[in-house]
């Protein structure tokens, strides 16, 4: 705390140069540093330009007087946090009300007392260095803000966007396709023979499975698309902007990209490798609203297990 009063700069607003040379002489003795203003609107400049911790304003001066300067600093939102203080002359009491009413955190009588304008710029430096701390956790708590909204996007085990998040995204697509007569396709994968892959090599070695078909998923669609996983061993792609052909060549894609991937014991899977199925289900001619895509894509997917697996299906 010594150390944070000690490395502050003080502006100090008077139109007698001979007070600002002592309060200067004051000031810069205990380390401070001291920049100055002879009159009121140059005193507004500087408050704003360089931002000082602290200002020592004078009442009594030509043109803008120091109640004025005081309430344009607090109303301006680069300067309302910089603590005021009047100076004012010992018999101006009904200044000293003023100045506080008009925004100032304080004031100092003249003739100066040295001790008591110091320790009335500590008092005020205090309130710097609370505020500045207060800043301080508002940034972290922006930041654990952030990072809990990210949680709650996503999935634990992948890192791709989970169920919720992806029937958000989606709904908004569908809503933004409205408006602008655009195409929407959504692309559902389930890993085939799963549970054998599980009951085979266990659990983990199921989990590890999981991980890396979604990296190979997220690192295959474009930045604006969006890989999710819908839950257990079954994932989701929505693809912006994308037409049936073309989300039918993205869904082959992966099919390939996975058949010829060499998986950790994938020879033991009853096709002899790690495949996936998926139904591709686009948006006008599907379907309108989120539930009749996704059951169009999981009907086709149903279609492509039927078929043998490892294998696209994008039309009934
Ligand atoms: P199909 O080819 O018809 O899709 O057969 P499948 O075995 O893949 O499908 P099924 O629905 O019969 O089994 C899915 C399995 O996925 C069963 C379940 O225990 C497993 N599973 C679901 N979530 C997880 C998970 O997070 N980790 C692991 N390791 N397994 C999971
Ligand atoms: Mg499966
Ligand atoms: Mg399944």
């Amino acid at each position: 705390m010594a150390i944070a009063l000690k490395s502050r700069t003080i502006l100090v607003v008077d139109d007698v140069p001979v007070n600002i040379h002592l309060l200067n002489t004051y000031l810069t003795a205990e380390g401070y540093d001291v920049v100055s203003a002879a009159d009121g609107k140059s005193a507004l400049q500087i408050a704003r330009a360089s931002q000082p911790d602290v200002i020592l304003l004078d009442v009594m001066m030509p043109e803008l007087n120091g109640f004025e300067v005081c309430k344009i600093l607090k109303k301006d939102h680069k300067t309302k946090f910089i603590p005021v203080i009047m100076v004012t002359a010992l018999n101006e009491e009904e200044d000293k009300i003023k100045g506080m009413d008009s925004g100032a955190h304080d004031y100092l009588s003249k003739p100066f007392n040295k001790r008591d304008l110091l320790a009335r710029v500590r008092a005020a430096l205090r309130v710097v260095v609370l505020h500045e701390e207060l800043q301080q956790k508002v940034i972290e708590l922006q930041k654990a803000k952030e990072e809990l909204r990210q949680l709650s996007i996503t999935d634990g085990l992948t890192g791709l966007y989970n169920y919720r998040h992806f029937k958000e995204q989606l709904q908004q697509e569908l809503n933004r396709a409205i408006r602008h007569d655009l195409s929407v396709s959504l692309i559902m994968l389930d890993i085939d023979h799963f549970k054998h892959y599980n009951d085979k090599n266990g659990h983990p070695a199921g989990d590890e499975l999981l991980k890396n078909l979604a990296r190979i998923f997220r690192d295959n669609v474009r930045n604006i698309d969006l890989a999710a996983r819908y839950g257990g061993e079954e994932f989701s792609l929505v693809l912006i902007e994308t037409n049936k052909g073309a989300a039918k060549i993205v869904a082959e894609k992966m099919r390939k990209l996975i058949e010829h991937q060499k998986f950790e014991c994938g020879e033991k899977q009853p096709l002899g490798k790690v495949t996936i199925s998926t139904g591709v289900a686009t948006f006008p001619e599907d379907g309108k609203e989120f539930d009749d895509l996704v059951h169009v894509a999981d009907q086709r997917l149903y279609l492509a297990k039927q078929a043998g697996r490892n294998t696209v299906f994008a039309e009934s």
